[in-house]
């Protein structure tokens, strides 16, 4: 068996002040990120709800033009028995009128009656015809909105299952950031808190020579000391306090 030397090279430690400013910045980052994330779910929640809304509207219209249809038919068989019922009337009146005349006026209000029953029923042929289509479009919502309803309770049992993550996780952070927030020296602290305020962030990665937050190149005088992380450096352009982030130690594996 081969014998491999594995060489590492060795990082130089960070000033422990700027260790923990960093990481406060990490938390403070994760915590921001975890809170946005958190702000939006009402949102999301609004909208399943408003699409929900609009899809029961949707079968809502259809039922009401399917009642509609009902209505306008129920209202026809009412008249064209009225109708009926005055038609019969008037044949009575035919047995008992004493004049042509009066035969031939009598006879023209049955026609009249007639026409008015054909005309009716006629409508009532088309009611049927629509409610039955309209009866297809409220059995084909329903089982839209069956499914989009199904959806919708699926949907927002994830975004509060996400919530409750997300919420967790905000507190646990929070925890954590007061716990570095509290190993922090009062004046680094107050330096950081200063310009996270101002800027939104307080710490910047240091990376070729540039702060990575406002893009700005350092004096090269500068970025030599930054990349020793041994003191605390702010950057000159957007004052943020500034560190090397050192690529991985490189493994070089000799035969
Ligand atoms: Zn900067």
């Amino acid at each position: 068996m081969r014998v491999h030397r594995v060489l590492v090279d060795l990082i130089p430690p960070m000033n422990p002040d700027l260790e923990k400013l960093v990481r406060l910045h990490r938390v403070d980052s994760d915590l921001r990120r975890v809170e946005s994330e958190l702000a939006v779910i009402p949102r999301l929640r609004q909208e399943i709800d408003d699409r929900l809304a609009r899809d029961r509207s949707h079968l809502e219209a259809a039922k009401a033009a399917l009642e509609g249809s009902q209505k306008a038919r129920r209202q026809n068989e009412a008249s064209v028995q009225d109708l009926e019922t005055k038609r019969s009337k008037y044949k009575g009146q035919l047995m008992e009128v004493k004049t042509n005349k009066e035969y031939t006026a009598v006879l023209h209000e049955i026609e009249g009656v007639e026409r008015d029953i054909k005309t009716r029923e006629d409508v009532i042929l088309e009611e049927m015809e629509k409610a039955e289509a309209l009866g297809l479009d409220v059995k084909r919502e329903e089982a839209d909105f069956k499914l989009v309803e199904a959806d919708a309770k699926k949907e927002k049992a994830d975004l509060d299952a996400r919530a409750a993550t997300l919420g967790a996780e905000a507190q646990r952070l929070g925890k954590e950031r007061d716990e570095v927030a509290a190993s922090v020296p009062e004046e680094s602290l107050a330096l950081y808190t200063r310009v996270a305020k101002q800027r939104g962030t307080g710490v910047a990665e240091a990376r070729d020579g540039m702060c990575q937050s406002c893009h700005v190149r350092m004096r090269v005088q500068i970025w030599v000391e930054v990349r020793k992380n041994e003191q605390i450096f702010q950057c000159e352009s957007c004052s943020r306090v500034v560190f090397y982030d050192p690529p991985p130690p490189t493994v070089v594996v000799e035969p």
